[in-house]
C-alpha cells in the first residue's frame, strides 16, 4: 500500500556519563558508561532506541545499517531486523554489530508505535500489566556504608523486594570478602527480601559450588554467571549441584546462542539483553525459546529499553533495575518508569512508543559523538 509510512532517516548520537563512584564487578572495572542513541524518522515522527556500547557502534549504524533500513516500510520491523542481520555478515554479527542492530531495532519499534499512537506494550500485546524489577548494583568497589545505603534505598525507600550484588571480586580471589558482603547485604535488607548475587564469571566451577553452600545459608536464591557463560557444561554441572537458581545469557547476541544455552540445561532462568541480542525482535524470540522449555526470562540491564517487551511475554521473571543504567536513563530521558513497590507498569501513562523523550538540555553536556 502506497500510503504506508517509510523509514526516512536513521540518526545517531553518543553520550558518555561518568559513574557516580568507582564501579567494578568480579571481572571488570569502569568509571564511565557510553550510551549510543539511534533515532529512526518517518515524516515528522521520530522513534528512539539505544544500546550501551562503545562509540564505534554509532559508526557501525551509519556505515552498515542506515542504508539498509532507510526506505523500508516503517511497519515492517522484523523485515528490517533480518536485512540488518544479513548486512553485517562479513563484519560479524555477535558483538558490536548485534548491539548496533539492537539500537536500530528498538528505534524502529518505538517509531512504529508512535506512528500508530500506541504505547509499545499495546502494539506488541500485553501478557501482564506489572513488570517486576530487582535492584542491581552492590559493586565490589563499594564500602560497607555505600552498599548498605544502596540496598536500603531499594528495599526500604522504594519497596523493591529483591536486590542483587556483585561477588567474585578480583576473579574470585576475594572469596572471604564476597561472603562478608553477602552477609551484610542480607542484614541490610532483612529476611523477607530476595537476595541475588552475580559473579560475572569470576569463579572456577568447584569454587562456585563451594561458595553456593555459604550463599544458601544467607538465603541467596539467584547465582548469576558463577563461571563464564561460555562454559555451558560447567554451568550445567554447577546447576545440578546447588540449590540456587543459575542464571546467564547477558552476552547472547544471536538467537542460536540462547538455544544452545537452554539445550545444555545451563540455566534455571535465561537472561537476555534487548540492547545486545539484536533488539526487541530477537528478545521476544529468545523469550519464546525459554517459554517452550518451561523456563523464565529476565531482562538484563537497560530497563527502559526492556520494559514494554517484558510486559509482552508470559514467562518473564523480572527486569534488572541496574544502578548505572537507571541513573543514565533518568539523566538523558523524560518519561522514565517508577519502580516503587517492586514493579513498573509500561504504557500506563498512555505515552506512545517506549514513552521516552530525550531530555536535550540535560543530555547535551554528556554528548561525545
Ligand atoms: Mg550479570
Amino acid at each position: 500500500m502506497s500510503d504506508r509510512p517509510a523509514v526516512d532517516a536513521i540518526g545517531t548520537a553518543v553520550y558518555t556519563v561518568p559513574t557516580d563512584a568507582p564501579e567494578a564487578d568480579g571481572t571488570l572495572a569502569w568509571d564511565k558508561t557510553t550510551l549510543v542513541l539511534v533515532t529512526a524518522r518517518s515524516g515528522t515522527t521520530t522513534g528512539l532506541g539505544y544500546t550501551y556500547a562503545p562509540a564505534v557502534t554509532a559508526h557501525l549504524v551509519r556505515e552498515l545499517l542506515a542504508g539498509t533500513v532507510t526506505g523500508l516500510p516503517a511497519y515492517d520491523v522484523p523485515r528490517a531486523n533480518e536485512l540488518m542481520s544479513r548486512a553485517v555478515r562479513n563484519a560479524g554479527l555477535p558483538g558490536l554489530a548485534a548491539q548496533a542492530i539492537a539500537a536500530v531495532d528498538i528505534a524502529l519499534w518505538d517509531l512504529k508505535a508512535r506512528l500508530l499512537g500506541l504505547p509499545l506494550v499495546h502494539l506488541l500485546g500485553a501478557a501482564r500489566t506489572d513488570v517486576p524489577v530487582y535492584g542491581s548494583g552492590g559493586f565490589t568497589t563499594y564500602d560497607a556504608g555505600r552498599q548498605e545505603r544502596q540496598l536500603r534505598g531499594w528495599a526500604e525507600d522504594q519497596g523493591i523486594p529483591r536486590v542483587k550484588i556483585k561477588i567474585g571480586e578480583s576473579w574470585g580471589t576475594r572469596q572471604d570478602r564476597d561472603l562478608e558482603r553477602v552477609a551484610r547485604a542480607r542484614a541490610a535488607i532483612g529476611d523477607a527480601a530476595e537476595l541475588y548475587v552475580d559473579a560475572n564469571g569470576g569463579y572456577t566451577g568447584g569454587q562456585a559450588v563451594r561458595v553456593a553452600g555459604a550463599l544458601a545459608d544467607q538465603g541467596v536464591t539467584w547465582f548469576e554467571e558463577p563461571v563464564s557463560s561460555d562454559h555451558l557444561t560447567v554451568l550445567a554441572g554447577i546447576r545440578d549441584r546447588i540449590p540456587l537458581d543459575v542464571a546467564a545469557g547477558e552476552y547472547g547476541y544471536t538467537l542460536p546462542y540462547f538455544e544452545h544455552m537452554l539445550a545444555a540445561g545451563a540455566v534455571d532462568c535465561l537472561q537476555a539483553d534487548v540492547t545486545r541480542c539484536g533488539g526487541i525482535t530477537v528478545w521476544l524470540r529468545a523469550a519464546g525459546l525459554a517459554h517452550a522449555r518451561g523456563t523464565d526470562i529476565s531482562g538484563h540491564c537497560a530497563p527502559h529499553a526492556h520494559a514494554h517487551a517484558a510486559a509482552a511475554v508470559p514467562n518473564l521473571r523480572h527486569l534488572e533495575w541496574f544502578h548505572d543504567h537507571v541513573r543514565i536513563e533518568h539523566l538523558l530521558f523524560d518519561g522514565v518508569l517508577d519502580p516503587a513497590g517492586g514493579s513498573v507498569t509500561p504504557g500506563a501513562d498512555g505515552a506512545p512508543g517506549l514513552g521516552l523523550t530525550l531530555a536535550e538540555e540535560r543530555a547535551a553536556p554528556y554528548r561525545t559523538g
